[in-house]
């Protein structure tokens, strides 16, 4: 007897909801259910960490991870441009916003963040919507709309000093506008580089040609119909032709709330992604697991992992237990990676630091005893990739912590091999030599036999640099007689 398919509905089709198919895939996942995906935005799925690639002016389609075709060759039912209302969990039904019905067995809710939008004066027309010329930065519209509207020579001012904010920021600097960050704490990044830091990143990002406004806000949006300018919490004014507002982000739980699940500041999961309603899990930057929600992309990919483990009966038992974070600015030019704790916690905790004024690094370590508890490096982030690997996986640091820092230390020559190069999808060292040495002489080839490189790309100037160092290897030479 043949086993009828369970239906199973993903609400939200972004980068948690393409990892689950992906993990569905690998897992044989068609073979038990009939999967249906609602998206809200049209047109198959993108990588959402390079949008500012499009910003920039580079092809939509460069980022886009699957096309509506993709969905059709594999099976899966795409509603593309349907929004889901609510679920009725009762009857397990999806309601989608153009009032059909939908039925499932077992529904995955992933429907992402929404960008904080401050209350400015004068920044919503009579119909409440963004006046012309004010932005936020989330999806492929909103920089095809951004892109649209901004000119070389024209004034941008950007709320936010965040990590969105000053990649928007340098995006609209490289495209000829005079860019101005506002930011309201006194230092940029702040929740995850120091002051010191912060000051350091200030000054990189100043000699980029961008201006930066540090401990101060918004207070009004000025102009006629469309943007003319900002006046700033000192009263000042900046001439502004277009203002992108990023400001952070929250969850998107509107569809949890309307079917009666529980939320906090997300939707509440347990460790199998479970939310209390038979049925019904949530994943990526809408769910909140153990009192914790993610705006970063790896939380949600290895969620992904786990609830397709458990929903194809691969692994029942795997668990999720919160992921540890760390975050890169994908700024030209600009190295900031940041990670742990950025200051002592206990008082035992110790602090090492290297500054180096002349060349604009930063580097700290924060230690207790072998441990490593947390590490920022501004302007010099070649260490980034070990520490990450060693605050993953709670490896010892060496004896001297101090060796993490200074590249050609023994401790470093021992750890590269299997050293991480790809935090998102955990491709290390020696399987990138491997491949390169079967012949990916490229970083397209490379990410492609890999996979490395395919997240944030915050990677792929080392693996350029791991195939420069593999050509530049002498041949071998063979003694003869
Ligand atoms: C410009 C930018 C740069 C970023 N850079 C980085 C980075 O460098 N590194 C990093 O780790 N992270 C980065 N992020 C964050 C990263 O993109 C998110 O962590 C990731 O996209 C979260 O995946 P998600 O699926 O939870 O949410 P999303 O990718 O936002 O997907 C949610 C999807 O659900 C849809 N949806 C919502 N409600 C409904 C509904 N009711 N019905 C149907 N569909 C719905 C939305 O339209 C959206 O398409 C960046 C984000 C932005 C905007």
């Amino acid at each position: 007897m043949t086993l009828r398919k369970r239906k199973l509905a993903i609400i939200g089709n972004g980068m948690a909801a393409c990892r689950l198919l992906d993990e569905l895939l690998e897992r044989d996942g068609l073979t038990h259910y009939e999967v249906a995906i609602f998206a809200e935005e049209k047109g198959g799925a993108y990588n959402r960490i390079l949008l500012s690639k499009v910003l920039g002016g580079a092809d939509p389609d460069v980022i886009v991870t699957k096309p509506p075709s993709w969905y059709a060759e594999q099976g899966v039912r795409l509603l593309d441009g349907v929004a889901v209302r609510r679920l009725d969990t009762g009857a397990k039904l999806v309601e989608t916003s153009d009032g059909e019905n939908h039925r499932y067995d077992v529904a995955v809710i992933a429907t992402g963040s929404h960008p904080r939008v401050p209350p400015l004066q004068g920044m919503t027309d009579d119909q409440g919507d963004l006046r012309p010329g004010v932005f936020i930065y989330r999806t492929m519209e909103d920089c095809l709309k951004m892109r649209a509207h901004a000119r070389a020579g024209d004034n941008a001012v950007v709320l936010g000093g965040g990590l969105l904010g000053l990649e928007a920021a340098k995006v609209l600097s490289d495209c000829g506008l005079h860019v101005t960050v506002v930011h309201a704490a006194t230092t940029l990044m702040n929740s995850q580089l120091d002051e010191l830091g912060g000051e350091m990143l200030e000054r990189q990002i100043e000699s980029h040609g961008i201006f930066v406004r540090t401990g101060r806000t918004i207070e009004a949006v000025l102009g006629a119909e469309c943007v003319g300018g900002v006046r700033l919490d000192d009263d000042k004014t900046l001439a502004a032709d277009m203002l992108v507002l990023a400001c952070g982000v929250s969850p998107r739980v509107e569809v949890a709330r309307l079917s009666g699940l529980p939320i906090n500041k997300g939707i509440i999961v347990n460790d199998t992604l479970a939310t209390e309603a038979p049925g019904v899990y949530a994943l990526g930057e809408c769910a909140e697991h153990a009192g914790r929600t993610y705006g970063i992309v790896t939380p949600a990919w290895e969620q992904a992992a786990i609830l397709a483990d458990v929903l194809t009966g691969t692994n029942p038992q795997a668990r999720y237990h919160g992921s540890k974070t760390y975050t890169r600015l994908k700024v030209a030019g600009v190295d900031v990676a940041s990670m742990g704790r950025i200051d002592p916690e206990l008082e035992r905790d110790e602090v090492i630091q290297v500054v180096e004024t002349r060349r604009g690094s930063y580097r700290k370590l924060v230690v207790r005893g072998r441990e490593l508890v947390g590490a920022m490096l501004v302007g010099n982030t070649t260490a980034a990739a070990s520490l990450i690997q060693i605050l993953d996986r709670g490896d010892p640091l060496p004896e001297d912590p101090l060796e993490m820092l200074c590249p050609g230390g023994s401790f470093g020559a021992d750890a590269r091999a299997d050293r991480v190069v790809c935090n998102c999808n955990k491709v290390s060292e020696a399987r990138l030599r491997d491949a390169i040495a079967a012949g990916a002489a490229t970083v397209e080839a490379l990410s492609l036999t890999t996979t490395a490189g395919t997240g944030c790309g915050s990677c792929r100037t080392e693996l350029a640099q791991l195939i420069a160092g593999h050509s530049a290897q002498p041949a071998r030479l063979t003694a003869v007689g």
